[in-house]
């Protein structure tokens, strides 16, 4: 199975980089628009049909990648259609794709194209090149800021000797190891800058909304940032251990955060702006990375059950108590019980083997990968 990572090269390349934006966007939203006329969504027929049809003032490395852009994001969008009605898509941000037959990495130097036989030099530092090192790179993605170059190995995924159970809460992510021990990992910065966020476009009152537009475009990034450092970081830790892992699937969690649910509009609100899409996939390409597997099982019952003898709980606060003496910290319980669930499953378990809690019965197991 092939684990891929990506590189973010920073650049101040973007005056001369912005005639590829103009001519990427052109040709994207043209070829959006031949496809959605003729019905197209396959890669290669789209290829054969509109290639062409497509004249840019840019080099023609990109207008390959632009198609197959093109293609996937018509299939996404026929998908869309099928649910509900959807707009037809185009391409309003400045980004730009380029294979790996485009551009050249010569030492230190990434050498992207523009127009014929006119490149941009762009300088790579000890870490990117440590990390590209006997490495396969792929397909580029250029944005005015950044290069992401994306770089890849064939992996696969082996027999873990222990496993770790996740639970995922509004503020905090609690992990519970095969031995025994727990980990938590403190989310509530994530809360706290959304709450930063929303605070600063809402204080904003001027009736001005460009200045606006860049004040929230700010926030925003700001927001994401810390985000993105808060789940790497807890991501990073869980699939470093060598623990195989099991998580909750929480598809159609949304919802259950909608209105007339029974939730008031806060617990709606902390349900809704968690990002648990993108805590997961970091989890996944991560554990891929490591050669382990991740396990997804349904949830039902895991907060509410005790971990030991299976009986329903008393809350009492952020604690639960249970007629069998256990009294333990509900996120623990919970995440013990996501564990015991999944080692059911797992497929590299040995039949008899001592577990702790492991008292909630089997309803469904959604995703068990291919172990060899
Ligand atoms: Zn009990």
């Amino acid at each position: 199975m092939k684990a891929t990572k990506c590189v973010k090269v920073p650049h101040n390349e973007a005056d001369k980089v912005a005639c590829v934006f103009a001519g990427y966007r052109q040709m994207f939203n043209e070829g959006i628009r031949l496809g959605a006329e003729s019905n197209i969504t396959s890669k290669r027929r789209l290829y054969k049909s509109i290639y062409g049809k497509l004249e840019q003032d840019i080099h023609s490395h990109y207008k390959a990648s632009c198609i197959f852009h093109a293609a996937s994001t018509l299939k996404a969008w026929k998908t869309n259609l099928k649910k509900g009605h959807c707009n037809r898509p185009y391409l309003k941000k400045q980004v730009a794709k380029i294979t790996n037959q485009g551009y050249v990495i010569n030492g230190n130097i990434l050498r992207i194209p523009i127009r014929p036989k006119e490149y941009v030099y762009v300088t790579l530092n000890e870490h990117h090149l440590s990390k590209l090192a006997g490495r396969k790179t792929g397909e580029i993605t250029i944005t005015p800021e950044f290069i992401i170059i994306p770089y890849s190995k064939d992996k696969e995924i082996t027999k873990p000797a222990k496993w770790a159970g996740i639970d995922v809460n509004y503020d905090n992510i609690t992990v519970a190891y095969d031995d025994g021990t727990v980990k938590k990992f403190d989310t509530s910065p994530i809360r706290q800058a959304r709450q930063i966020m929303v605070g600063t476009v809402s204080n904003f009152k001027r009736r001005d909304h460009r200045v606006l537009k860049k004040i929230a475009s700010r926030a925003g990034k700001k927001y994401r940032n810390r985000q993105n450092a808060v789940l790497h970081k807890a991501s990073k830790e869980i699939t470093s251990t060598g623990h195989g892992i099991i998580c909750e699937d929480l598809k159609g969690i949304r919802k259950k955060g909608r209105r007339g649910n029974g939730r008031s509009k806060k617990a709606r609100r902390n349900l809704n702006t968690w990002p648990f899409y993108i805590l997961f996939s970091m989890i996944g390409y991560k554990a891929l990375w490591n050669c382990l597997p991740v396990i997804a099982i349904d949830p039902h019952g895991t907060s509410s059950k005790c971990s030991v003898c299976g009986k329903k709980l008393a809350e009492e606060g952020r604690m639960v108590r249970c007629m069998c003496g256990l009294y333990v910290d509900r996120d623990v319980n919970a995440s013990r019980n996501i564990l015991a669930k999944g080692a059911m499953f797992a497929p590299a378990r040995h039949a008899g083997e001592a577990m702790v809690g492991c008292a909630v019965t089997p309803s469904r197991c959604v995703s068990v990968p291919n172990i060899r």
